[in-house]
């Protein structure tokens, strides 16, 4: 049972059918958001309270509000997907609940109990049921809490008063011409994590943290960074919102051990179960870059992707360095890389059965 309702405080639609109509034809991804959010807040001593849905709409700060200063903000991201019986259903909401409290534990913010975490993700796609896109073309509706501390206070400790909120955004195919792989840079420069630091957290720095390297890749033409261990540069750790895959010849799949400085996504620990139950033997280890483009070079490494909830599963065509490129494969998209990408998005709309009861219903 949870102790928060998130009781609408208004039914009113602000967005009319037809302009709704109009976003859900081409939605994008994070551009347009939904009549409903849903809010708490916390404060010390007393705990998690004055919960409500309310209409989206813009939200006043004090400009001496702890997250602008000190970044104490976390978040999650998850999505909701109709089915073709109309109802509406999300993906191992339970790991994000656990993730966000791992988060909130790591910023010093309160951890939100995971029946209040569900009790919110519920009454927000009940209340935009008609946002949630018809499941044609990978659609989906995309599920934002997230987290911060908004004390008015410049001193630097946790804050005694933090807001929740869950905004919601419809989104379109992640690859509206189909799958496209990636050209992925392998920065020497730049690190988005360090040891002991918050490369596990899901907060909002990690993401102002690798704007730079992510620029670093553009200039040299590519989609992406990848970014390897800060301690001593080697190692590939993940992309800047992604975690990243290989296949061998010999029928493993190879990801970066979870350190310490990697997010543990929940794209890519299902993706870890659903290659066992294929007979791929998942290998969670150290995987150093030099030897990951050796093994390119030499074709035991015949397919790399990137995974994460946005774009469930991302081929990568191309590593790129300073030292060099490297075509993995024929450059496309593997056929173990589509065919995993092809079960999960199956699985996540319905159209195949949910055999380790993945899915929660959510309206
Ligand atoms: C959110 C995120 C991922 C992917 O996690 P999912 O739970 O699969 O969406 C990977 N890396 C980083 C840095 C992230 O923030």
């Amino acid at each position: 049972m949870s102790a928060l309702s998130f009781t609408p405080a208004t039914t009113d639609r602000r967005v009319s059918d037809e302009d709704r109509a109009a976003i859900l034809a081409a939605p994008g991804f994070g551009q347009h958001f939904t009549d409903f959010m849903a809010f708490a807040r916390w404060h010390a001593g007393t705990g998690w309270g004055e919960d409500a849905l309310i209409p989206y709409g813009p939200i006043t700060l004090s400009p001496a509000s702890a997250v602008l200063h000190y970044a104490q903000e976390i978040f999650e991201g998850l999505k909701a997907f109709r089915h073709a019986d109309g109802s509406i259903w999300t993906f191992r909401p339970e790991r994000n609940a656990a993730r966000l409290q791992r988060s909130a534990r790591r910023l010093a913010l309160p951890e939100l109990p995971t029946e209040d975490f569900l009790a919110s993700l519920r009454a927000v796609a009940a209340a935009d049921e008609p946002w949630v896109p018809e499941p044609t073309g990978e659609a989906s509706l995309y599920l934002r809490p997230f987290m911060f501390a908004n004390e008015d206070f410049l001193g630097v400790r946790a804050a005694k008063t933090v807001d929740y909120y869950v905004i919601a955004s419809p989104a379109g195919a992640y690859f509206p011409r189909g799958v496209q792989p990636l050209v992925v840079w392998i920065t020497d420069e730049f690190a988005r994590a360090g040891t002991g630091g918050t490369g596990a957290a899901k907060c909002g720095g990690n993401y102002a943290s690798s704007l730079q390297g992510k620029a670093e890749a553009a200039e040299h033409g590519a989609d992406e960074v990848m970014f390897l261990d800060s301690e001593t540069h080697t190692c590939i750790d993940e992309l800047s919102g992604m975690n990243v895959f290989a296949v061998t010849s010999d029928g493993r799949l190879l990801t970066p051990s979870l350190t310490g400085s990697i997010l543990e996504g929940v794209t890519r620990e299902s993706i870890l179960q659903l290659a066992a139950d294929r007979g791929l033997e998942p290998v969670e280890q150290r995987l150093v870059a030099s030897e990951v483009v050796e093994q390119i070079a030499e074709g035991t490494i015949t397919e790399m992707f990137a995974a994460g909830t946005a774009a469930v599963i991302t081929p990568i065509g191309e590593l790129r360095a300073r030292g060099g490129s490297w075509t993995i494969g024929d450059g496309g998209s593997g056929a173990t890389t589509l065919s995993l990408r092809q079960e999960l998005t199956d699985i996540q709309y319905g159209r195949i059965p949910d055999r380790h009861g993945w899915l929660t219903r959510l309206a």
